[in-house]
């Protein structure tokens, strides 16, 4: 198709968007085509008013903020693990609005690692974020176990995405525990969680995922699927901010357990500030919660919140982001493929997360070239160009737009005059 006919088609899918209308209340970069929802989520208006909100409650209500806020700043986490739930699929106890991604996955381990004589192997992969890999290893030298023998990763056939027979070749009656992406910040492969899930519990392993590229853009059903854990961050399609709380999901059947990092936070309400020496554990997730949370940070999160649930949730959320994705990956087979572009994003939707990788060998200056060409994307090493359309603010017409930019790009050479330099990345 050509680029006019595709503008045209691109056209009548916004105006049959009913999720359009969404678009006016996020901002951006001025100008620009946003398609780095991925790595940092644009600010909305909700999520603003939220964060303005508890500026004006700390200015007037000072101390007062923790009990007399609209929403309580004591249960404000809670409050928010609400609305989240849905977006795992999990009860709003199982859910904890705390941390970071990675301070997290050091919590879930503390607190689920059970390393036994014959069985302490943590398996994880080669593709998954590298913070993953480095709170593995950590916490393995903490307990005085050696990451070169316990910690095992599984390689990737192709360098770009998991096999998951070889996953699950991998659940050998050694591993104690397994941490997976459920999509690979890579590739945007999607695993099969629920697959992963039963084959690792028939195992008698313990099995918990990192939703970092998959919360807000896929729809999880972890309570029901019977994963252990998960934990995720809220910048990303969650459109929290830079640096937002994150947050984890811990299965019912653990919350007996103690926390393995505690502190007062993970007291229940009605016993925190009783000041024992005693830890008295909150019902659920929320016992994984360890200081006072950063309310700042987490009032965005709520104004953001309000958008998933004005769009009537993850289910047409998800069915937007697939034909958003499709429609780019329709347009890059077209237009891209024959100028040295791969689509390395698996084309089956039920394969893929909210993002469309394209690999070529100049992918660093090209996407210097398309930045300056008013188009965000970004990029991975070693060759790699990610492309996020988001449901809630990005269009049909960005895909059109972001693909011809690219197309020109390569076949002006424009990115020659770009450094070839891969060591600054931003
Ligand atoms: C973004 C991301 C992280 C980031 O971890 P932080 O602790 O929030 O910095 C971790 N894992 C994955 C898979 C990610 O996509």
């Amino acid at each position: 198709m050509p680029f006019a006919q595709a503008r045209a088609r691109a056209a009548a899918l916004d105006r049959a968007d009913p999720l359009a209308r969404f678009r006016t209340e996020f901002e951006g970069p001025a100008g620009q085509i946003y398609l780095d929802g991925n790595s940092l989520g644009l600010l909305s208006r909700p999520a603003e008013a939220a964060l303005q909100r508890v500026l004006g409650e700390w200015r007037t209500l000072g101390i007062g903020g923790w009990t007399e806020a609209a929403t309580p700043w004591v249960s404000l986490c809670e409050t928010v693990a609400g609305q989240l739930a849905p977006l795992v699929g999990a009860a709003a106890d199982e859910v904890g609005v705390t941390g970071s991604t990675t301070g997290n996955l050091h919590q879930l381990l503390a607190t689920l690692y059970r390393p036994e004589a014959a069985r302490r192997v943590i398996l994880g992969d080669e593709l998954n974020f590298p913070s993953d890999a480095h709170a593995i290893a950590s916490h393995l030298r903490l307990r005085g176990l050696d990451p070169a023998a316990h910690y095992r990763e599984v390689r990737s056939r192709d360098g770009r995405t998991l096999d998951e027979d070889d996953l699950i070749a991998a659940f050998t009656p050694d591993v104690q525990l397994a941490v997976l992406p459920a999509v690979l910040f890579t590739s945007g492969q999607l695993l099969d969680v629920a697959r992963l899930t039963r084959e690792a519990h028939a195992r008698g392993i313990v099995i918990g995922f990192d939703c970092s590229h998959s919360i807000g853009a896929v729809p999880h059903a972890l309570a029901a699927g019977g994963a252990d854990f998960a934990f995720w961050c809220s910048y990303k399609y969650l459109n929290a901010g830079p640096g937002a709380v994150g947050g984890l999901y811990l299965h019912r059947r653990h919350h007996p357990r103690s926390p393995g990092l505690a502190g007062w936070w993970g007291v229940a309400l009605e016993r925190r500030f009783a000041m024992s020496h005693t830890h008295e554990p909150a019902a659920g997730a929320p016992a994984l919660h360890v200081g006072t949370p950063p309310i700042l940070s987490v009032a965005p999160l709520q104004g953001a919140l309000e958008l998933f649930a004005a769009a009537g949730g993850i289910t047409p959320l998800r069915e937007k982001s697939l034909a958003l994705t499709a429609w780019l990956i329709e347009l890059a087979d077209m237009h891209l493929a024959p100028l040295g572009f791969t689509v390395v994003t698996p084309r089956a939707p039920g394969r893929r997360g909210g993002h469309v990788s394209l690999a070529h060998p100049e992918a660093w200056r090209i996407c210097q070239a398309l930045k300056a060409a008013g188009v965000v994307p970004d990029f991975r090493p070693p060759d790699v160009v990610r492309l996020a359309p988001v449901a809630l603010y990005n269009s049909y017409t960005d895909c059109v737009a972001a693909v011809e930019r690219l197309r020109h790009i390569v076949t002006a050479r424009a990115f020659e005059k770009f450094p070839a330099a891969r060591d600054s990345v931003t």
